[in-house]
C-alpha cells in the first residue's frame, strides 16, 4: 500500500503534464509544479469544483464507479476551469485506485494552453530583429538582445546591471538640455506607462544616427520594455525639407526686398542720367561715381533675386568646360593681383554637354571660385578638374583650393542661408550653389581640412555627349 502511494506520488511529481493526486471527494492531495502554475492552485482547492460541465462531472463519477484497478481511463472532452474565468476542454487520463480511494489525474491541455518554457522565450528575445532592452522599475538594465550589443559595441555582460541612463546618455551626446529632456521623459513614463524620446548617437563625426526610444511599462512582469528604433533616414529627409523650406523663405525675402529697392533705384537712375546731360567738371565726375555705384547695387540685387527665381527660364544646351573657361577669364585679373595660380586644363574632358540655365551655373562657379580665393592667400592654387562619372550618366567638377579649410561646424552649416564666417559675407553664396545644383538634378559634396584646403565636388547629370568643337550654343558672357 505504502509503495503504491509512493509510486503514485512519484508519477504525479515527475509527470511532464499538469498532474494531481485526488481523494474521491475531490480533495487535492498532491499536485506537480506544472499543475500548480497552470491551474493557479490555492489552499482548500477542491478538484470537483473545477469541473465546469455537468456531463464531465458525470463522466468522472462513472470512472470512479466502474474503473478497474489496473486501467487508465481517458476522458476526451473534459471541461475544467484552469483559473478564474478561464475554462478549457482538455483530455484527462484518470487512474483510480479502488484500494486507496484516490485517483491520479493527468491533463493533456490543448496547444493554445500549453506554456512555452521560459528558455524558449529567452532565446527568442535574443534574436529578435528589433533593438530591445528590458529595464527594471529602478532603471537597471536586466537584459538586452543582440541588436543592442552590436549597436553600442558593448557585450551583454557590460550592459546588464547598469543604469539605463548610460544608454540614454550615449544617445543624447550632443543635446545641451539632455538632462531636462530625460527627466521629462521619465515623468511621462511614470505617469502614463509609456513614453517616447528621440536621440542621436555619434559613433564618429561622419556616422551620426538618429533614434527613437519607446518605453512601455509591463505591469505583469513589472518591467519596462525599451525599444530603440533607427530613424536616421526619416530624420535626414525631415532636415532636407526644413532646409529647402528655409531656402524658399530666403528666396521670398530676397524677392520682396529686391522689389522694394528697385523702384526707388529706377527713379534715382533716371534723375542721374538727366543730370549727367548738363553736368560739368566735378559734378560730372561725382555723377559718374553715383552711376557706377548704382549699377553695383543693381548687380547685388540681381544676385539676390537669383535665389528666389524659379528655374524654368533660359534653359539651353552648352558645354560646361567652355563655361568654366569663360568664368575663369573673369577671375584672372584678381588671381594675378593676389598671386593665385589657377590649374585648369580645358582639354581634360571636352564633351561636357549639359542642358541647363547657363547664367545660374555661371553664378554657381563664381560663388565657388570667390570663396576659394577668399580662403587662400598669395601662393594659393585653385585646381579644377572635369571628369566622367561617378556612374555612366554623370560627370563631376571638382574645385580644390589650398586655403584655410573649414572646421566641422563650418562644414555642417555652410549651406544654411546667412551662415558666414566673413565680416563682409552674406552667407548666400553656397545656398545658391546647392539650390541650383539640386534644381538641375545634380548634387554637391564637400571635403575640407583646416589649414590644408577645401574641395567642392559638383556632380552633373549628362545631357548628351558631344565633342566640344561642335558646340553651337555658347552661353552669353
Ligand atoms: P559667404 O562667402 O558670404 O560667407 P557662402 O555661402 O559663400 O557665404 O559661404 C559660407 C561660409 O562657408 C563661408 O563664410 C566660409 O566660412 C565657408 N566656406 C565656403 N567656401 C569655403 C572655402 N573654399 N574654404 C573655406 N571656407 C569656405
Ligand atoms: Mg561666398
Amino acid at each position: 500500500m505504502e509503495t503504491a502511494f509512493k509510486s503514485m506520488s512519484l508519477f504525479v511529481k515527475e509527470n511532464r503534464n499538469p498532474c494531481i493526486l485526488v481523494e474521491k471527494d475531490g480533495t487535492i492531495v498532491l499536485a506537480n509544479t506544472l499543475f500548480k502554475n497552470k491551474f493557479s492552485l490555492h489552499e482548500d482547492d477542491n478538484f470537483l469544483t473545477r469541473i465546469t460541465v455537468r456531463q464531465s462531472l458525470q463522466d468522472w463519477y462513472d470512472i470512479l464507479k466502474n474503473s478497474e484497478e489496473t486501467e487508465v481511463v481517458q476522458m476526451d472532452n473534459f471541461a475544467i476551469s484552469i483559473r478564474d474565468n478561464v475554462e478549457c476542454l482538455c483530455k484527462a487520463h484518470v487512474f483510480y485506485s479502488r484500494d486507496k480511494q484516490q485517483a491520479v489525474v493527468t491533463f493533456i491541455l490543448p496547444a493554445s494552453e500549453v506554456d512555452i518554457p521560459s528558455s524558449v522565450y529567452a532565446s527568442s528575445f535574443g534574436c529578435v530583429s528589433k533593438t530591445i532592452l528590458l529595464v527594471s522599475r529602478e532603471g537597471q538594465i536586466m537584459d538586452v538582445n543582440h541588436k543592442v550589443t552590436s549597436l553600442f559595441n558593448m557585450s551583454r555582460k557590460e550592459l546588464v546591471g547598469r543604469h539605463v541612463q548610460t544608454i540614454y546618455r550615449k544617445l543624447n551626446t550632443l543635446k545641451d538640455d539632455a538632462e531636462r529632456v530625460y527627466a521629462d521623459y521619465v515623468r511621462r513614463l511614470q505617469t502614463f506607462g509609456e513614453a517616447m524620446l528621440t536621440g542621436r548617437f555619434e559613433k564618429d563625426p561622419n556616422d551620426i544616427k538618429f533614434f527613437e526610444i519607446r518605453s512601455s511599462y509591463n505591469m505583469e512582469s513589472d518591467i519596462y520594455v525599451v525599444e530603440v528604433k533607427d530613424c536616421t533616414e526619416t530624420e535626414m529627409l525631415r532636415k532636407q525639407l526644413e532646409h529647402s523650406g528655409s531656402l524658399s523663405t530666403v528666396g521670398q525675402m530676397a524677392a520682396s526686398i529686391a522689389h522694394e529697392i528697385r523702384n526707388p533705384m529706377t527713379t534715382l537712375k533716371g534723375f542721374v542720367q538727366l543730370m549727367e546731360v548738363t553736368a560739368t567738371g566735378d559734378t560730372a565726375k561725382y555723377l559718374e561715381v553715383v552711376d557706377s555705384e548704382l549699377q553695383r547695387m543693381e548687380a547685388i540685387l540681381n544676385e539676390m533675386l537669383m535665389l528666389s527665381k524659379p528655374t524654368e527660364e533660359k534653359y539651353s544646351e552648352f558645354s560646361l568646360g567652355v563655361l568654366i573657361t569663360k568664368v575663369l577669364e573673369i577671375m584672372k585679373p584678381k588671381a594675378m593681383f593676389e598671386s593665385i595660380e589657377i590649374d585648369w586644363q580645358d582639354s581634360s574632358f571636352c564633351n561636357s554637354m549639359i542642358y541647363s540655365n547657363a547664367d545660374k551655373l555661371k553664378q554657381v562657379l563664381l560663388n565657388l571660385f570667390k570663396n576659394a580665393f577668399e580662403a587662400m592667400g598669395p601662393g594659393g592654387v585653385l585646381t579644377l578638374k572635369l571628369e566622367k562619372g561617378p556612374g555612366e550618366h554623370s560627370f563631376s567638377l571638382t574645385v580644390t583650393d589650398t586655403g584655410k579649410g573649414m572646421s566641422e561646424l563650418q562644414v555642417k552649416n555652410m549651406f544654411m542661408p546667412f551662415f558666414t564666417s566673413k565680416p563682409e559675407g552674406t552667407g548666400l553664396g553656397l545656398p545658391f550653389v546647392l539650390k541650383t545644383m539640386e534644381d538641375l538634378g545634380g548634387s554637391v559634396a564637400v571635403t575640407s581640412q583646416l589649414e590644408l584646403g577645401t574641395t567642392f565636388m559638383l556632380v552633373f547629370p549628362v545631357h548628351c555627349m558631344q565633342d566640344v568643337h561642335e558646340i553651337t550654343h555658347l552661353p552669353a558672357n
